[in-house]
Formats: C-alpha cells, sequence, structure tokens
C-alpha cells in the first residue's frame, strides 16, 4: 500500500527547497491527490490536518465509514474510534507516533457512522512540509472485517483443530512433507505407534510398514495414489516402535498449495485391531450361534433320521451291519441278526470280521471283507459272485452283498454300511429257470410263447428247425405266419380255448414252413398265468410228426401189403391139397402140385423168416455163427438155396469167381442169405431170360461181390431208401413181386454185422441196377494156415463131375458150384445127352436128376452101368423124392449115393470127399 502510494506521490519532498514552491506543490499534490483518490472505493484514503481534522474524504472513506465528505470533513478523526479507545486516547497517541515516527500501522475496531464497528487496518503516514513542519497526516484505512472474521475463523479452527490433533489419542495423525519425511506428531501417534514425537520427527514415514509391503513397494504405491487421486484409505497391518503388529485403517491426503505444488501429506492412522478384533469374535459370536443353532437341527433332524433309519433299518428285508472306522460292529438289523447268528447286543463293539464271515463258495477260501476294501479304496464295493456267509451256527448261506462308506461331513471315512441278502432262493429260481430255458433251448420239440393276440413272444432252437424261421424273424410277429393257407381261422379258435383257460393235448394239424414246405405237426398248448393267476399268453409245444405219419403211413401200407403177401400162396396151397386128394393114382398130377406146394410153402416161410429177421435185427438180437471160410463155398451156398427160385424161371446167371480163393471170417448161412436175397431180386426185378451175374473179386483186403441185373433198374431218388425197412419203390399191389420190402434191409444189416457195406446202382428206370458188398477178407498168411486146417477149397481135390439135369438153373447153378470147388464139370439137360456126354467126358462122379424128358436117370444110370466106362463111375441120384422106397429104387438102378434137392453144398463135398481114398 505504501509502494503503492509512494508511487502515487512520488518520494516525499526533501526537506531543502523553496517553501513557497514547496508549498505551492503542496497544494497542486493535495488537489492532484485528491483527484486521483477520489474514485478508489476499497480503501478509505483521507487527509488530517495536522490536530488530526478531516481535510478530505474520497469515495472509498464514504463507503467504508458511512460519512458523506461534507459530513465529516473539519471533524476530528476520533470519532471513527469506538468509546473506549477515544476516551483513552488512542487516536491521539497514534497521530503523535505518526509523526514521532513518520508512519502508524494498526489494526483496530473502528466505527461507521451507524455506530457498527468494522475492523480496519489503518495505516496513518505524517505529512510535513519542506521545512518539516507537520502539516498533517495521510489515513488510510482498509476494511478488514471479513478477512479479520475469515482469520479469526481460521485462527480459532486452526487452534481447536490443533489441539484437536494434538489431543486425539485414538488416531495418529502426522504430517509428511514431500520427501515423506515425519513432520508432526500427535498424542494418538504415539500412543498408537509407541515412537515419541523427538525419536521420530524427520523419519522416513515407511517404516511404520511390515517388512513384506515395504518389499512389494506398497507405501510407494499408496503415495503416488494419494497424489495422484487426492486421497488413498487402506486397511492392513501396520509396525509399531516394538515390532507388535495392528491392524490399521490408514488415510492419506496429499497436501498442496494454491498453485497444486505438492506440500506433503497428512496422514491419519486408526487402529483397527480391536475393532478387528471385536467384529472378529462378534463375528465368531454370530457364526457360533448360528452353528449352535444348525448343529441343534441337525441332531434334531439327525435324531430324527436316526429313528427313521433305525426303524427302517430294522424292517427291511436286507441284512444290514454297520461298522465304525475301526470295523467294529455299531449296528446289526434284525436280519443280519438271523442270519449272522449274532444278536446286536452281542454283536456291538465285535470286529466285523468275527460276526461277518464270508467264504469263496468254491475255493473254500476265507474272502477278504468287503468292508477292509471300502475302507481302502473309498469306494461302493460288491461282492463277488459265489460267495457264503459262515453264521455263528456253522450254516453256510450264499449271500450277495455290497459295502458303501460312510463320510463324515468332513469327507473322510467314518464307517461303513454293509448290505447283504441270503440269495439261496434267489439262485435256486435262477438255476431252474436257467435250467428250464436250457430245457426248452435244447428241446428237439418246439416250444413256442405267444401272446393272447396271436403274436409270438419267445422261439426256441428246435421252432427254428422245425419252422425254419430264427426266433429274430419271428418273434413279435403273429403266429397266423405259420398257418395253412385256408384254415387261419384255426389259430383264433385255439386261442379262444386258451383264454378260457382250456389245456389242448395233441392237436394234429399241419404246418407251413418258411419255405412254403408243409409238414404235420402235433401241438400240446397251455395258458400262461402270470403270478396273479392271469392268462396272458400261451405256450405251445410243437411236434414234427411228418415222420412219424409217414412211418404209420408206411405200417399200414406194410400190414396191408403182409396180408397179400402171406394170402397170396395160401391158394396154390389149397388148390395143391384139393389136386392131390384128387389125383388118386396120378403120380404125375400129385407130383406136380407137391412141387407147387413146395413152393409156395418155401415161400411163405421165406416171408415169415424174414419178418423173423427183421424182428431179429430191429431187436439187436441177430446172432451170427462164424467161421474161416472160402468166399466160393458161400456163393456155392447160396447158389444153392435160391437154385429154386432161379430154376423155376427161365434165368440166365453167369457167376465169376477168382482165381485165388478167399477167406472170411463169416456165418456162411446169413451171408449166403444176403447174396440169396439179392439174386432173388435181380430175378424178382427184371424180365425172363434177362442176364443176372454175380461176381467176386479181391480189392486189397476187401472182397467185392457184385450181384447185377438188366431189369427195371431204381430211380435215383430211391437208391439211398431202398436198404430201408418197408421201402419199395413201386407198392402197387399189382405189381408186387411177393416181397415184404424188408429183403435189403435185411441184407444191409447183415453186412454190416460182417464188417462189410453194401451199396446199390443203378443208371435209372429201365437201366438194370447192381448191389455191390464189400467185405473184409482174412490176411493171406491166415489164409494158408486156413488151408493148412485142412478146410475145404478150390484144389482141395480137383475132379471131373458130370452134372445131368432138365433144370438149366439148376443145372447151371450146381455146375458153378462144383466148379468152385474146384473140380472140371460138364453138364447135361436130359438122360440121352448124359449118356453121350459121359462117354466122351469120362467123369470120375456124375450128379443127376431123376425126373428128366427123353431118358429118365433110373435110365440113363443102367445104361451107363453096362457101358465098360461107366462100371466104377460115382453116380449119385439128385432128387425131390426122398422116401425111403424113392431111395430103393435108385439104389437099384444102379446109383451110388441119394441126395434130396435141395443139395447142401456141405453133402456134395463129404461126397467127393468119400471118393478119395478110392483114387489112391
Ligand atoms: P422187396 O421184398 O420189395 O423186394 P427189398 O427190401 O428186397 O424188398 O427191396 C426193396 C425195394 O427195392 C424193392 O421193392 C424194389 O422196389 C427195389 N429193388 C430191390 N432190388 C432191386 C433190383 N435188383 N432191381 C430193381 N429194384 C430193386
Amino acid at each position: 500500500m505504501l509502494k503503492f502510494l509512494k508511487k502515487l506521490f512520488g518520494e516525499p519532498p526533501s526537506s531543502s527547497g523553496n517553501t513557497h514552491l514547496r508549498k505551492a506543490g503542496l497544494r497542486h499534490n493535495e488537489e492532484h491527490f485528491q483527484q486521483l483518490v477520489a474514485g478508489v472505493r476499497d480503501y478509505a484514503i483521507f487527509l488530517l490536518d495536522a490536530q488530526g481534522n478531516v481535510r478530505t474524504w474520497n469515495a472509498g472513506a464514504e463507503r467504508i465509514k458511512g460519512y458523506r465528505p461534507e459530513e465529516i470533513i473539519g471533524q476530528h478523526f476520533s470519532r471513527f474510534y469506538t468509546g473506549d479507545s477515544a476516551s483513552s486516547g488512542w487516536p491521539n497517541h497514534e497521530l503523535s507516533v505518526a509523526a514521532a515516527t513518520g508512519r502508524f500501522e494498526d489494526e483496530g475496531w473502528r466505527v461507521r457512522k451507524d455506530g457498527r464497528k468494522f475492523w480496519a487496518n489503518v495505516v496513518i503516514t505524517a505529512l510535513r512540509d519542506a521545512d518539516g513542519e507537520l502539516t498533517g497526516y495521510l489515513k488510510i484505512t482498509r476494511d478488514l472485517t471479513d478477512r479479520r472474521q475469515g482469520e479469526e475463523k481460521l485462527r480459532l479452527s486452526e487452534e481447536r483443530f490443533r489441539l484437536l490433533v494434538e489431543g486425539v489419542t485414538d488416531y495418529a495423525i502426522f504430517m509428511l512433507d514431500p520427501e515423506v519425511r515425519i513432520v508432526t506428531w500427535n498424542a494418538g501417534a504415539q500412543r498408537l505407534k509407541g515412537y515419541a514425537a523427538d525419536e521420530i520427527v524427520g523419519q522416513h514415514f515407511s517404516r511404520f510398514y511390515p517388512a513384506e509391503a515395504v518389499a512389494r513397494g506398497w507405501p510407494a504405491e499408496e503415495l503416488r495414489r494419494a497424489a495422484s487421486e487426492g486421497r488413498v484409505e487402506d486397511e492392513g497391518w501396520r509396525v509399531r516402535k516394538d515390532g507388535t503388529k495392528f491392524w490399521a485403517n490408514v488415510v492419506i491426503t496429499a497436501l498442496r498449495d494454491e498453485n497444486g505444488a505438492l506440500l506433503g501429506f497428512a496422514k491419519l492412522t486408526r487402529d483397527l485391531t480391536e475393532r478387528r478384533r471385536a467384529e472378529e469374535s462378534a463375528r465368531r459370536l454370530l457364526q457360533e450361534e448360528a452353528a449352535r443353532k444348525a448343529a441343534q437341527e441337525l441332531a434334531q433332524q439327525i435324531e430324527q433320521q436316526r429313528e427313521q433309519l433305525h426303524v427302517t433299518l430294522a424292517s427291511i428285508g436286507d441284512a444290514v451291519i454297520v461298522a465304525d472306522a475301526a470295523g467294529t460292529i455299531t449296528f446289526l438289523n434284525p436280519v443280519a441278526a438271523k442270519l449272522t447268528g449274532w444278536e446286536l447286543e452281542e454283536a456291538a463293539g465285535q470286529p466285523l470280521a468275527q460276526v461277518f464271515r464270508i467264504i469263496n463258495e468254491k475255493s473254500r477260501v476265507t474272502a477278504e471283507n468287503p468292508v477292509s476294501r471300502v475302507f481302502r479304496e473309498g469306494t461302493v464295493v460288491g461282492l463277488a459272485n459265489h460267495t457264503a456267509l459262515l453264521s455263528r451256527g456253522g450254516r453256510e448261506i450264499p449271500i450277495e452283498d455290497t459295502a458303501a462308506p460312510i463320510r463324515g461331513a468332513d469327507g473322510i471315512i467314518a464307517g461303513a454300511v454293509l448290505v447283504f441278502r441270503d440269495v439261496t432262493e434267489a439262485r435256486r429260481a435262477i438255476d431252474a429257470r436257467l435250467r428250464l430255458a436250457a430245457i426248452v433251448e435244447s428241446s428237439d420239440d418246439a416250444i413256442i410263447g405267444a401272446s393272447l393276440d396271436g403274436r409270438v413272444t419267445s422261439w426256441n432252437r428246435g421252432a427254428e428247425r422245425l419252422y425254419g424261421y430264427t426266433a429274430g424273424e419271428i418273434v413279435a410277429k403273429p403266429l397266423s405266419l405259420l398257418a395253412v393257407p385256408g384254415r387261419a381261422d384255426e389259430l383264433p379258435a385255439i386261442m379262444q380255448r386258451i383264454k378260457s383257460g382250456e389245456y389242448i393235448d395233441h392237436y394234429e394239424t399241419e404246418r407251413v414252413r418258411k419255405d412254403g414246405s408243409r409238414i404235420e405237426v402235433s401241438l400240446t398248448i397251455s395258458p400262461i398265468k402270470d403270478s396273479y393267476g392271469e392268462i396272458v399268453g400261451a405256450s405251445k409245444i410243437a411236434r414234427d410228426i411228418t415222420a412219424r405219419k409217414e412211418e404209420e403211413r408206411r405200417k399200414d401200407e406194410f400190414l396191408a401189403l403182409l396180408s397179400h403177401e402171406l394170402r397170396n400162396p395160401l391158394a396154390p396151397l389149397r388148390n395143391g391139397l384139393q389136386i392131390m386128394r384128387l389125383a388118386g393114382e396120378d403120380r404125375e398130377a400129385a407130383e406136380q402140385s407137391r412141387a407147387i406146394m413146395e413152393r409156395q410153402l418155401q415161400h411163405l416161410v421165406r416171408l415169415v423168416d424174414d419178418l423173423l429177421d427183421v424182428s431179429r435185427i430191429s431187436r439187436g438180437k441177430l446172432q451170427l455163427r462164424k467161421e474161416r471160410i472160402s468166399l466160393a463155398a458161400v456163393v456155392g451156398h447160396a447158389l444153392e438155396v435160391c437154385g429154386q427160385t432161379t430154376k423155376d424161371q427161365d434165368r440166365r446167371l453167369t457167376v465169376k469167381l477168382p482165381d485165388e480163393p478167399i477167406y472170411l471170417d463169416a456165418d456162411k448161412t446169413r451171408l449166403a442169405q444176403a447174396l440169396c436175397n439179392l439174386l432173388n431180386n435181380a430175378v424178382k426185378y427184371s424180365d425172363r431170360g434177362a442176364a443176372i451175374s454175380l461176381s467176386v473179386e479181391r480189392d486189397g483186403n476187401q472182397a467185392v461181390i457184385r450181384v447185377k441185373d438188366a431189369g427195371i433198374g431204381i430211380p435215383a431218388a430211391m437208391l439211398p431208401r431202398v436198404f430201408d425197412m418197408f421201402t419199395q419203390v413201386d407198392r402197387s399191389l399189382e405189381k408186387s413181386q411177393g416181397g415184404l420190402g424188408v429183403g435189403l434191409s435185411i441184407v444191409k444189416r447183415l453186412v454190416e454185422m460182417h464188417g462189410g457195406a453194401v451199396e446199390a446202382h443203378s443208371a435209372g428206370h429201365g437201366m438194370g441196377s447192381e448191389f455191390v458188398i464189400r467185405l473184409p477178407v482174412v490176411p493171406a498168411a491166415q489164409d494158408r494156415r486156413a488151408e493148412a486146417g485142412g478146410q475145404q477149397g478150390r484144389g482141395a481135390a480137383r475132379r471131373r463131375i458130370l452134372v445131368v439135369d432138365d433144370n438149366i438153373d439148376a443145372a447151371g447153378t450146381l455146375e458153378m458150384m462144383l466148379k468152385f470147388m474146384g473140380n472140371e464139370v460138364r453138364t447135361a439137360h436130359d438122360g440121352l445127352e448124359g449118356l453121350e456126354a459121359a462117354a466122351a467126358f469120362a467123369p470120375e462122379a456124375i450128379l443127376m436128376d431123376i425126373g428128366m424128358p427123353e431118358l429118365n436117370g433110373y435110365e440113363a444110370c443102367r445104361r451107363m452101368r453096362q457101358e465098360p466106362w461107366g462100371k466104377n463111375i460115382v453116380i449119385v441120384a439128385l432128387t425131390g423124392w426122398g422116401q425111403d422106397e424113392d431111395k430103393r429104387r435108385s439104389r437099384e438102378a444102379g446109383f451110388n449115393g441119394h441126395l434130396v434137392k435141395p443139395v447142401e453144398p456141405a453133402a456134395i463135398e463129404k461126397l467127393l470127399a468119400s471118393l478119395e481114398p478110392e483114387r489112391v
């Protein structure tokens, strides 16, 4: 202000100089001054004369003090002072100080015109003239009321604040300078942090932070944030002088001057340790309270649950044992008590293994307790199959069980619960069901389940075999798939009966297979009932009776055939008897009918024999009487036996035998019977006169016998079946050849009983047939022994023999047989021819029929004996007549022997053997 005034007025004039001028200058200056200050409104600027009267008055004075210039000019300035100070002479004191020192400055209360006080800054400057004479004073008054009030307020508040800050003990309040050294330190800081002000002022503030916070630069970070954001608040651990920590709430405020330059920081720290502790304990209390409540509720719930559980476990059908973590039993329900034999009271506290003793049913080894596994693995475990519980009483009970861990709230296994059940019944049921299923599955019969609406629900393998459908193809499909077209209503009718609870036994009907073929089945159908007794479906057992039906048909046919075949020979027999009765002395007629009857009887005998054989074969009662024998002998015997047939008809049979003999271990009669059956068939099934051949050859260690004809042949389809019993290619009676359809089956059986096999071959209808028998032969080494043993055979004795018989077949077969025995043979077919042949051939023996055309046997024999070459020949009669009379007559005629037809080869062998000595 003064500077301003000096500038305004220039330097005060020096005391030296022209007074006038100075006076004039002063006046001039005063005027100038007045002009200048007149408009100043912020300052009261006025001049006082040397006595203190107001001489000038500017706008500011008027504004501040309230007087208009005319009111105040000439008045003493003391009126601006309060009564007290005015009366104490303060105004004059001011003037005298100013006069003495040149200047007086004061602040104090002044009074306005209206009596209101205002706080004024007063500067009084003494004004002197050039001679140094006091001319007056310049007074400049500033109204500082506002400032004063502000300052006062500030002072008061600062004081209060300081006192407050200082006296505050709950908060550490201190200042930091821009270098963050501590500048101030209050009582709270001392109390909180333990440092006295003189210990800490000037120190870096970071020492209050834990080393860890310092290490991560947290103090600096807090300051950075405070500086950038003006304020930062934080809670964290701080360190006291003694090293203990406390939980602090810290507010740091950046302090800046009006230009924004950082002056430092104010830091306010509160110790929240207690609060925190209190909070924590309050929280804990709350938590504890809540936990306690929860625990109570839980306890109640648990108690309730325990009760429920107890009741549940006690009434549950399964056995339950509960064990604690040590494997000690804490609970056992009544079922468990019953199975183990331990009551709860006894079992509680026992180790589980003591009460729950288990073994592997198969290995009998003690099985691992599932609870041990639960403890080890911490999961639910099931027992391996085939585990049995050993009860206290030693009973062994198959069981099935599971064990599960019981976990505490902390997840730690606190025990285990073991649940098991007696599976004896269940297993029995399963076994029964499995057995049943296996039976159903393995059954040859078709076993089918069906729903009431006629759909297939189950289908066994037998059904698949029978009908051709697999289970997959037919299950869920309607059963009507199997119905014969046109008989579709049969199934619904059956189902209707089933629904009404009926049981249908052996209902025979026809069904269609998958491939469209038909089969005859016998059905047994029963209702399936569920456990409530309600009929829910049907079970059908179907049996294929096609074969049985076929069998029945064949049996019926066979019986018809049998009665026909048996009756057939009866007519000629009855006729024959009639003729013989009527014939009287007519020997010829009697002989004829006798021959017929003999044949028919033989036929009947054969039929009966065949039937007996078939029955023996089918009962396994047929016995062989085996001996070492040459196949030639067998063939010879066969030829002899069936010679009758071949003789009856005009056949040409060729027999081919191997050069080397073949030996067999065989029943000569039975094997010959087999050959004979084949020969008979060859005759029966081919035309008169058609060639038939029998050949024998050796193929390795097999003898191969072929019987071949040029007859009607056998259709290929029948070839595999001709050996079946009662099988005939053509069953019509009109075409019957007098057989029962059992001959070939007897052949097959007999050959097989000899370790051989028989096959039929035919190129088809009208192409003839060939039957081939293969038989094992006796090895060569054994042949010789057989020969050495004196068995008859080729080369045993070679003789020249003449056969005379008018029956070509009979002569032929005998010739074959004799040749086969190793002899040289000639044949003749009547008496005259016999005479000629005997003369030419000179045989050692003659086998001669009696009844012959031209020259009968008696006559021929008589004539031979009359010839020179005929005296020593052995002549044997072969005849159907075996009466003593007949024998006497042949002896008279010159015969050496008399053999009755059919002649057994053995008889011929015996006869020939008897010739031996004569030859030697
Ligand atoms: P059967 O008493 O009918 O002759 P077999 O068992 O001996 O009975 O023969 C069975 C069927 O085999 C005969 O009915 C016939 O149809 C056929 N058969 C057997 N042998 C011959 C053959 N040599 N030629 C043609 N068919 C034959």
